[in-house]
């Protein structure tokens, strides 16, 4: 069936009118869509099982040029991955220091600053920092984090902690969840990435995760930054064991928390890497299911501003196709990422797209680059034009 739909930009003028064509199954969510209203649980899941993928791609844009047009955001970030020791074992991870695995590492504070010094003189707006939960850090070892990276880098905005080390954080300082973040901004720390808890089931919990904070502790880290106000990014591990009913019960259940806090910037669905972790027989997922998720998140999360492909994981490729699914967000120039490092790629230990590359990918498949802070407030494009070299792209990260 063809349908008529009128995108609106988010101050409601009308900015263009486009024809869609989608399958039958798909006829009354178009109508949903086109009169921009709530999908519930069973369009989510007529989408998850549709065989018409370009159908359900082609509403999740037209959703995303009425919030954005075809205007592409990045961040120049740096990530810090400060330890990988961690007493979870989560089935899923491959970062974490284990026999035959990787080694053991804690990085001091004067490590963390040689790392950020490396990149002094690049203009980066955001460091990123997770690690695992390692009981031996104190209290202080956080706080001192947080200012170390402030001192180096001072402006620069500090995503850092996932729920899990929230909690872990907590506990060894002995405080509560909203003493430890309120003494963790009074150091620095401006938002909560997301991450800690993969999935909103408990039986997926249970069965990969169960040593970490459960889906109810997740969302009272949360409440409890919201109400600090905090901002924090939002994402969804898929490709495991998750079943596509339990894709769509965490897209609702982030999006009923969203109704409540309004603190979430940006939806991160992240594809599960088998390789290295006790899940290796799980074969990777395909392009469909990336695309379709991406398609998903943006149909389904209605109250998100923002829903990003982060091509360190789904790639480069599948990224760029995502930007006509729904994504309006490609993540950022990313510097040092060890969470799914693998030997070779990009070599020494870093995995980035260069400025030139990245704008190169967004325009390439038709899209606007536009560089942004981690508040997605935009910066200059002066600096943009300025860097605009045609540059090989490097292939897929997988
Ligand atoms: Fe630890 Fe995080 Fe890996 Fe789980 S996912 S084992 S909490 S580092």
């Amino acid at each position: 069936m063809k349908l008529s739909i009128i995108s609106e930009n988010s101050s409601g003028t009308l900015t263009n009118k486009m024809m869609i064509k989608v399958s039958d199954e798909l006829t009354s969510i178009a109508r949903k869509v086109e009169a921009g209203e709530r999908l519930s649980r069973e369009d989510g899941l007529t989408l998850i099982y549709s065989t018409d993928l370009t159908g359900v791609g082609a509403l999740a844009n037209v959703v995303r040029e009425r919030l954005h047009g075809g205007r592409t955001y990045f961040v120049r970030n740096q990530h810090v991955n400060y330890t990988n020791i961690c007493n979870k074992f989560c089935k899923f991870c491959s970062f974490y220091a284990k026999k035959g695995g990787p080694e053991p590492y804690e990085l001091s504070l004067e490590d963390v600053k040689r790392r950020l010094e490396a990149h002094r003189d690049l203009p980066l707006t955001e460091i990123h920092m997770v690690g695992g939960i390692n009981p031996r850090l104190p209290y202080s070892y956080y706080l001192d984090l947080v200012r170390t990276v402030k001192e180096v880098r001072p402006g620069v905005h500090v995503k850092a902690f996932t729920a899990v080390e929230i909690v872990e954080i907590a506990r060894v300082g002995k405080v509560s969840i909203d003493q430890a973040l309120a003494d963790l901004i009074e150091a620095g720390l401006d938002s909560l990435p997301g991450g800690g808890i993969e999935i909103l089931s408990d039986r997926v919990h249970r069965e990969l995760f169960g040593r970490k904070l459960n889906g109810e502790e997740w969302k009272d880290v949360s409440r409890a930054a919201a109400k600090l106000g905090l901002k924090q990014y939002a994402t969804m591990l898929y490709g495991h064991i998750e079943t596509p009913v339990e894709i769509i019960d965490h897209l609702i259940q982030l999006r009923e928390l969203q109704d409540e806090t309004g603190h979430f910037l940006t939806m991160t669905p992240l594809a599960f890497h088998p390789e290295n972790t006790e899940l290796e027989d799980i074969q990777p997922t395909t392009g469909d299911r990336d695309l379709r998720i991406i398609a998903l998140c943006r149909l389904m999360l209605d109250n998100f501003e923002h829903v990003k492909s982060f091509w360190i994981m789904n790639s480069v490729p599948v990224t760029q196709m995502a930007l006509w699914y729904g994504a309006d967000d490609a993540d950022g120039l990313v510097h040092e990422y060890e969470i799914t490092y693998k030997e070779g790629d990009f070599g020494n230990k870093k995995q980035l797209l260069t400025h030139a590359n990245m704008i190169r990918m967004i325009e390439e498949v038709g899209r606007i680059p536009v560089e942004r802070d981690s508040l997605y407030r935009e910066i200059s494009t002066e600096q943009l034009e300025s860097t605009r070299r045609p540059q090989r792209i490097p292939l897929s990260v997988r």
